[in-house]
């Protein structure tokens, strides 16, 4: 049996803050604000991965008001998701993504991006679509602001 997950995600971008999407530190001024890393994307297959097992979201099982959880790697968060999916006999088939970002331009990371998400899920590269869009300057996001990120995924029993 298959099942399929979305998962969305959104950061504000400020100053002093690391900038790591999809487990890549990437060069930039500013970086995601949040209670953990902030790895938006990671959060986001996260959610997907949960979504598609309906059993709800990351802030389930890593509460933000939790101090327990401050500055926890993202990819705990994906490993306890995995962990969960894996747990009815579930495994991840593929990941398909989009980042919404206005800067920084993303497009010379996927690859590093997809491969450190196949990493850290046991998927090949081939299986890890990662992608970004600006908002083409539109709302909070296209004036840098934030950075979201939206992820679908396919689970096989
Ligand atoms: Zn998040």
């Amino acid at each position: 049996m298959n099942k399929v997950g979305i998962g969305y995600d959104i950061h504000r971008l400020v100053e002093g803050r690391r900038l790591v999407i999809g487990g890549v530190a990437i060069p930039f001024e500013k970086g995601l604000l949040g209670h953990s890393d902030a790895d938006v994307l990671l959060h986001a297959i996260s959610d997907a991965i949960l979504g598609a097992m309906a059993r709800g979201d990351i802030g389930v099982y890593f509460p933000p008001d939790d101090a327990a959880y401050k500055d926890i790697a993202s990819q705990v968060i994906l490993e306890k998701a995995l962990s969960i999916a894996a747990g009815e006999g579930f495994q991840l088939v593929n990941i398909d993504s989009v980042i919404i970002a206005q800067k920084p331009h993303l497009s010379e990371y996927y690859a590093q991006m997809s491969a450190s998400v196949a990493r850290m899920t046991g998927l090949q590269a081939s299986s890890v679509s990662v992608k970004a869009k600006t908002n083409e300057g539109l709302d909070a996001i296209g004036r840098g602001e934030a950075i979201a990120a939206y992820a679908v995924v396919l689970m096989d029993h």
